[in-house]
């Protein structure tokens, strides 16, 4: 096809031409091709306008071509711009490749003037209509194109309102209605410094320079900014006849879609009004009727709608929202696009249409957003309700779902409320290994401090738990029961919600929405593993997690986090005894009261997860969040481990770290203590052996964190093999295992290949990985790096999606030396990146074998990989 040209009359165009004539024109073009009555115009160019942009000027050839399409729809109109007795009027609207609701300008009734007024109202036997456009005209044109600010026009309407005594604008008669236009050209005269352009011709040459402005406005640029549109040439300018739904009761008009858009039902489903223009529709003066009335009131035209609905959503395959008008009893239509919906309505629609035979499944695939998928996992907040909520503050949506409850501010009253059964939200500065028992008993959970991978925020994630973290204006008086948030002050026991899927904070009680994940949920996930590739395990540390996250789809689990597990009930306290230790022999006792307990959380997930892989990680807790922080957990530990308070205190003093982050953690901690490591193989292999011992073949992997040198690797391994062997003759049993390691220090990413020779598998720890390689610290960096991302330091948060120019490059470097030296090594992800579709793909497109991630980012990821494949 040939652009040389800067018009298209609309039967010229069709639906394959958006980037040159737009969203909107294109698809004005293809239905007047598929003959549905579209009011007659023609679109100018994105190209026209890329040309105006640079060069402040029209290209020489479009003034000609103007006049001639102009020509041809005042003949197909029988009606003239400007003319005195028999006046032709348009509408002047953008549109953009891609849609940009609002950002830009429209003009509509261009053509009236002092003469053509009285030709309207004679045309159309209405003075009172006629003169209502006009001043309409006057208020847009005057601001749009002549820079008068809304408010002066608005202050000249209210005066006339309050002298004839009205409250409507439409209760003004058309001699008042004059008496505005007046006024309206004298406002334009004062504000702008120019006379309002009588001529028809000027106005629409002004019009379209205007619409080409607007391409370029501040909050255009924004919008396209914000949203990551780029590469456009510029808006397209569509001329359009006017046609008019406020012409008496056989008038009207509306929007509709080709289905229910808030369920994907296949029902016809709109809203309109009669006797009324679109604007009236949208601004919620009148309450908009079904689409049921005007059935009952002009079953023909409701009829050819209906039949028009059909019609577009067979041709475009895709659910359609669709703008209409009824002038006098005749249907126009004026826009139709891609219908916006909710993740349900996505679902539904996307599965019916594949059972309808309107498209294939790989496009079913690709028409739900994966990342929307949560809503259908978790409760979320009532819409309407939320639009009427007060909205106090905004943090990281660190755990989606919605939570209803009074505020606690501390672990034991969360558990003691949680116990009786009332909704409770726990409320802290931070959270730490103390409070996850209260985490339990929780709604939700809100911190003020901590990022995406912060305790509260894995926590929380690993329990299906809402949290929002971060909120970093939210200021925690835990000694004074309350928090404060600007003026706002909350009290325990005091109501709040939150929406840990936008990181929202209301105060009171909002409703919420259950989950529903119905059959064509199901139907869709069935495809989507038919069409990946990558496999999709889970982040699990607990046999009821473990169950989530198989019901969910999970094929096994990438890291199951020993350290979570200590944090339990009396549990904590062994830990706290073993890490403070002075010697082996203490370190030992302590040990060995550990040693059941993790043993049956392991029998536990390996009975659930049967012949499915279990990656289990020896212990990687950074010490600060082990150690006793109150007065009453220091006196209770002397008195467990027979030694003074002042002993204990000496030597949490002693293990007090600058950097816990990077400090005696992971495989430190194993390397220094090996009886640690030693008493958790035995715990995984003795689990094992029990297990097998019923018939189930069990599959432990036994994954080794924080490694940066081989050596460390291969220490630990020494210990983990030995522990087997021994295990295996006490039970004389075979248990297949294999040992491997995490990938989380950038130095083990570089000497991959080494690492790769002597180790089973690798799983990228993604979360420290953007740590030490950003440089970034997990726990401090959202006191900033909302910033970073606004500033575009960042595209996204590291933390949430894998910043690929950077962590990206160690983790393919590490692939490409790992898989030469080691061509049958597994390799994974279990970093809080695993569940993030745009990080999934990245695995996918680096040859990675699986992605592990929390139980209800498992649809996600198993979509996501799905869409990887197919638009590759
Ligand atoms: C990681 O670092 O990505 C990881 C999975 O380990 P953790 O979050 O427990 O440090
Ligand atoms: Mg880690």
């Amino acid at each position: 096809m040939k652009h040389n040209r800067y018009v298209y009359y609309f039967s010229e165009g069709n639906k394959s031409m958006r980037e040159l004539l737009g969203g909107k024109g294109a698809d004005l073009a293809e239905m007047t091709r598929l003959k549905i009555p579209v009011p007659p115009g023609f679109t100018i160019t994105t190209k026209a306008c890329a040309y105006f942009s640079e060069h402040k000027k029209w290209p020489k050839e479009l003034e000609g071509e103007v006049k001639k399409s102009l020509a041809r729809l005042e003949k197909d109109m029988n009606a003239k711009l400007g003319d005195a007795n028999n006046p032709l009027l348009v509408s002047v609207r953008s549109g953009a490749a891609v849609s940009m609701p609002g950002m830009m300008d429209t003009v509509l009734n261009l053509g009236m003037n002092d003469e053509t007024v009285t030709g309207l109202a004679g045309k159309t036997g209405n003075e009172r209509f006629s003169w209502d456009a006009y001043r309409r005209f006057l208020q847009m044109f005057g601001n749009v194109v002549m820079g008068v600010a809304h408010n002066y026009f608005e202050e000249v309407l209210e005066k006339i309102k309050q002298t004839k005594g009205v409250a409507y604008d439409t209760e003004l008669n058309a001699d008042e209605l004059k008496k505005l236009v007046a006024d309206y050209k004298e406002a334009i005269k004062q504000h702008a410094g120019l006379e309002f352009p009588q001529n028809a011709n000027e106005q629409l040459k002004l019009a379209v320079n205007a619409v080409f402005n607007s391409w370029n406005s501040k909050r255009a640029i924004v919008y396209r900014e914000l949203n990551n549109i780029k590469g456009l040439a510029g808006t397209a300018v569509n001329i359009q006849t006017m046609v008019y739904g406020n012409m008496g009761e056989d008038s009207g008009t509306g929007v509709c879609f080709s289905r229910n858009p808030a369920t994907g039902e296949n029902v016809f489903y709109g809203e309109m009004l009669f006797n009324a223009q679109g604007e009236d529709v949208v601004a919620g003066i009148r309450t908009p009727l079904q689409l049921s009335e005007l059935k009952k009131k002009m079953p023909k035209q409701y009829a050819e709608l209906d039949a028009i609905r059909l019609k577009l959503e067979k041709h475009y395959k895709d659910m359609q929202d669709m703008e209409f008008t009824i002038q006098q009893g005749k249907l126009y239509m004026l826009q139709t696009r891609r219908g916006k919906r909710t993740c349900q309505a996505a679902v539904r629609v996307a599965v019916e249409m594949v059972k309808e035979k309107l498209i294939d499944q790989k496009t079913a695939l690709l028409r739900v957003p994966a990342e929307q998928l949560d809503q259908l996992l978790h409760k979320t907040l009532d819409p309407l309700a939320k639009k009427k909520a007060k909205l106090i503050a905004t943090g990281l949506p660190a755990s989606p779902g919605a939570a209803v409850g009074t505020v606690v501010f501390n672990a034991e009253q969360a558990v003691l409320h949680g116990e009786q059964g009332e909704s409770i939200i726990l409320v802290r500065t931070e959270t730490s290994p103390e409070d996850i028992k209260g985490m339990h008993f929780a709604k939700g959970v809100l911190t003020a401090r901590g990022g995406m991978t912060s305790h509260a925020a894995v926590v929380a994630r690993g329990m299906g738990k809402c949290c929002v973290a971060g909120a970093s204006e939210v200021i925690v008086k835990e000694q004074e029961k309350k928090f404060i948030v600007k003026d706002v002050e909350v009290k325990e026991g005091d109501w709040i919600t939150l929406d840990g899927s936008t990181g929202e904070v209301f105060l009171d009680k909002i409703p919420v929405v259950d989950p529903s994940l119905s059959g064509d949920f199901a139907t869709l996930m069935k495809w989507a593993d038919k069409y990946r590739r990558l496999g999709v395990w889970t982040n699990a540390d607990t046999p009821k997690d473990s169950e989530v996250a198989v019901g969910f789809g999970a094929e096994g689990i990438g890291l199951c986090r020993t350290e979570h597990m200590f944090f339990e009930g009396d549990r904590i306290k062994a830990v706290r005894e073993m890490i403070l230790s002075s010697d082996v022999e203490g370190r030992r006792k302590a040990l060995a009261k550990l040693l059941p307990m993790q043993r049956s959380d392991f029998i536990g997930i390996f009975s659930i997860m049967k012949h499915r892989p279990v990656i289990i990680r020896t212990l990687d807790p950074p010490l600060h969040e082990f150690l006793p922080k109150e007065e009453k957990d220091v006196e209770e530990l002397a008195k467990e481990m027979n030694v003074s308070v002042e002993v204990i205190k000496a030597k949490t003093e002693e293990l007090h770290e600058f950097n816990p982050m990077l400090g005696h953690r992971g495989c430190r901690l194993g390397i220094m203590f090996p009886e640690i490591t030693e008493m958790q193989a035995r715990a995984i292999f003795e689990a094992a052996a029990e297990v097998k011992k019923k018939g189930i073949k069990v599959k432990p992997e036994v994954m080794i964190p924080l490694v940066g040198a081989v050596k460390e690797f291969e220490l630990q391994k020494e210990i983990v093999d030995r522990v087997a062997d021994e295990v295996m003759k006490e039970k004389r049993i075979k248990i297949d295992y294999v040992v491997g390691t995490m990938i989380e220090v950038p130095r083990a990413a570089i000497t991959a290949d080494e690492i790769a020779k002597v180790a089973d598998f690798f799983s990228f720890g993604t979360n420290d990985l953007t740590q030490m390689g950003l440089g970034l610290s997990r726990d401090d960096a959202g006191k900033f790096l909302p910033l970073y991302v606004k500033l575009g330091v960042y595209n996204t948060d590291p933390f949430q999606a894998i910043d690929q120019q950077g962590v990206g490059q160690l983790m393919k470097i590490c692939v490409e030396k790992a898989r030469k030296a080691n061509k049958k090594l597994k390799i994974g992800i279990c970093g809080e990146h695993g569940g993030e579709p745009t990080s999934v793909e990245f695995c996918h497109k680096l040859g990675l074998d699986y992605v592990s991630c929390s139980p209800y980012r498992v649809p996600i990821a198993r979509l996501a990989a799905a869409q990887a494949v197919i638009r590759k």
